[in-house]
């Protein structure tokens, strides 16, 4: 807990520069985003388990294409000479770290949409909100701004901002649209094992420490985001 506790003691310190009065780590510590405060419990019982390939993964879009071998085969770690072997998809990830992707990978196909690099850095800085809760309202609250189910039409894609609410400092909604975001969508099995996380439609029995509600950074009824994810779902559809 110390060693985490430390490395999130300098989490987005590096970005900082130099006469920033973060840089040097004076300052009093700023509340950590969510989800790095929640990587950071992931990392705990990385240490405590010695298994990375339950609470870790190397890219997010790459594990939640991949739904995995479902048994870790220890001669390929030692082929690949890899704490993670390639094979490993979300299947084998624990259901918190499921969760903490699948927004991770919302946010960053809000922020990336279509990879122009000057829009991509001013949206990156909007989502660095110091002093506010640090997750847009649209992840954290109400979820409908997102609009999942656009289409790409014979426009323009809508500006990100268009659909935020009047107050929201985010300005990222709506989601990319269909289409939008060729590289980026989400596949249909992994927005399914979203609803199948939720409370109510959980089956099998986690120990004590993995049992999961909604994700602590939402604040939301099941039903709302069990909504989202069934239309991410239906995205890649015809
Ligand atoms: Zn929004």
């Amino acid at each position: 807990m110390q060693t985490v506790e430390r490395w999130l003691s300098m989490a987005g310190t590096a970005n900082r520069a130099p006469g920033h009065p973060e840089a040097n780590g004076a300052s009093p510590p700023r509340p950590l985003h969510p989800f790095v405060a929640e990587a950071g419990d992931l990392v705990a019982l990385t240490l405590e388990t010695g298994q990375p390939e339950r609470f870790l993964w190397i890219d997010e879009k790459g594990v939640a294409d991949n739904i995995g071998a479902r048994t870790g085969n220890p001669r390929e770690y030692r082929k690949h000479n890899l704490w993670i072997p390639p094979s490993v998809g979300w299947s084998t990830l624990d259901a918190r770290a499921q969760c903490l992707v699948a927004d991770v990978l919302v946010m960053l196909n809000l922020i990336e949409r279509d990879g122009h690099p000057d829009e991509v850095e001013e949206r990156m800085i909007r989502a660095e909100q110091p002093g506010t809760s640090s997750l847009p309202p649209c992840i954290r609250s109400d979820r409908r701004p997102l609009r999942p189910d656009l289409r790409a039409g014979m426009a323009d894609p809508p500006a990100p901002g268009t659909t935020c609410p009047p107050d929201c400092k985010f300005q990222l909604c709506p989601y990319p649209p269909r289409g939008c975001v060729p590289r980026g969508e989400i596949r249909e099995p992994f927005c399914r094992q979203q609803q199948a996380l939720l409370p109510g439609r959980v089956r099998r029995c986690l120990p004590r420490g993995l049992r999961r509600k909604t994700p602590h950074w939402v604040s939301m009824r099941v039903r709302e985001l069990d909504g989202f994810w069934q239309q991410m779902a239906g995205r890649t559809r015809s």
